[in-house]
């Protein structure tokens, strides 16, 4: 299949080049200190997770420890209250831990562990990131450092609780606003410092060359899965695939099973409180090319050109870019890129959860409220959504702030 010029019979292999770049985007714009470390990874990468034994042992994680393959659900409840629309939902809310994340975390980790490294490093905002690194160098006895700032350790407490259990040391950081930003500089402050043991692990299709690459090689198995599965379900593949996007990690691993399919891809960003700077988080939507965290891609700036303040009521996807991939798929018409504001997204997650007892995480109701949207405008076929994470998370929030519906 060929969209905008590019050859999707062979999009995963030639993308991205040995730079990072998908067309204009990625890259790795960071010091010559952290660029020689990527480059470990790179080398590591390519020669070790591509070899029989790492494929094999990440293989039996998934299923003895992950419980993967998650299953898919076709929500008959939800589709007879729509109409001829057939919706069905990837179920990573069932993987280890209630979400998408562990997928890369678990990959990452066991790199780690072949490199030899003794420890891994990462920054955590809402902790969800955290929590799924420090399962993982839990299960792999790694040490882990996790940065996170004064303000989201206040914020979060049950997932900086988690990380503790698990054995992670949360560190605080004081600098600044005490949010991701700053976590995210002091991480890779350390890891500059550290990286003969250490390694940096990202929580999304995000950062310099070869995150997006390695993060979107390990979620693949979403969309690989699915494919599969949904092909043997129902005999056909889905009309449209729909999946949530903060850094882009879930959609990525779910996009890149269908990319070569005659299937329509969309990614929902969040539109927060509504389409002003400030109010959302929708960078694909309502965003320009620039540099941060390392890369190039779509971002949200203001009036300095500096990554602007972002909102959503779901702290999983208020980032104020998207991975350059997405970068990517947007400017080709790939991917459909559209978004979801806070109001829709509460009403599908109690919907979900009334008409088919399933909590979603608000992160991924966004996906759900766009996927019930698009069925109320297609006359028949059928949509497959990436359910990345479940619910509990949220709940205690959403009663405070929104009651029950
Ligand atoms: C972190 C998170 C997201 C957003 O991350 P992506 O990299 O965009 O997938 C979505 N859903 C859940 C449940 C999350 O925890």
């Amino acid at each position: 299949m060929n969209f905008g010029g590019v050859d999707f019979d062979t999009y995963l292999k030639n993308y991205p080049d040995s730079e990072g770049y998908y067309g204009k985007y990625g890259g790795a714009y960071i010091s010559k200190e952290l660029y020689d470390a990527m480059k470990e990874i790179t080398e590591a990468y390519f020669t070790i997770c591509k070899s029989s034994k790492f494929i094999s042992e990440l293989r039996k994680i998934r299923r003895e420890f992950q419980g993967r393959p998650t299953p898919i659900s076709y929500l008959e409840r939800l589709s007879g209250t729509i109409g001829n629309v057939q919706i069905y939902v990837k179920r990573e809310d069932l993987n280890h831990t209630g979400a998408h994340k562990l997928n890369h975390c678990m990959g990452e980790a066991l790199l780690a562990k072949y490199m030899g490294k003794k420890k891994v490093i990462a920054e955590t905002g809402a902790g969800q990131h955290g929590v799924a690194l420090a399962t993982a160098a839990a299960y792999f006895g790694l040490e882990c450092d996790i940065y996170m700032g004064a303000v989201d350790i206040k914020k979060q407490a049950p997932n900086v609780a988690r990380m503790k259990i698990l054995g992670a040391n949360v560190i605080e950081v004081t600098e600044g606003l005490q949010t991701l930003k700053e976590a995210v500089d002091a991480a890779f402050l350390a890891y500059s410092k550290e990286y003969k043991d250490a390694i940096y692990c990202i929580g999304s299709v995000v950062g310099p060359h070869p995150f997006p690459m390695m993060v979107r090689d390990f979620q693949s198995v979403v969309g690989i899965e699915a494919r599969e599965q949904f092909l043997s379900m129902t005999g056909e593949l889905p009309d449209a695939v729909v999946a949530c996007v903060g850094g882009g990690s879930n959609a990525m691993g779910m996009f890149s099973g269908f990319l070569n399919d005659p299937v329509d891809i969309y990614g929902i960003e969040p539109l927060g409180r509504g389409a002003t700077l400030g109010d959302h988080a929708a960078s694909l939507q309502y965003g320009s090319e620039g540099i941060m965290h390392g890369f190039n891609s779509i971002m949200l700036k203001d009036e300095n050109g500096d990554p602007a303040p972002v909102y959503s009521v779901a702290s999983g996807l208020d980032y104020p870019s998207s991975g350059p991939e997405h970068a990517f798929l947007h400017d080709l018409g790939r991917v459909k890129y559209d978004a979801i504001g806070d109001e829709e997204t509460i009403d599908a997650f109690f919907t979900l959860s009334r008409l088919e007892g399933i909590i979603p995480a608000i992160e991924s109701s966004h996906a759900v409220a766009y996927a019930i949207k698009l069925a109320k405008e297609m006359s028949h076929g059928s949509i497959l959504v990436c359910l990345s994470g479940r619910g509990d998370k949220d709940m205690d929030y959403i009663i405070e702030n929104y009651g029950i519906r």
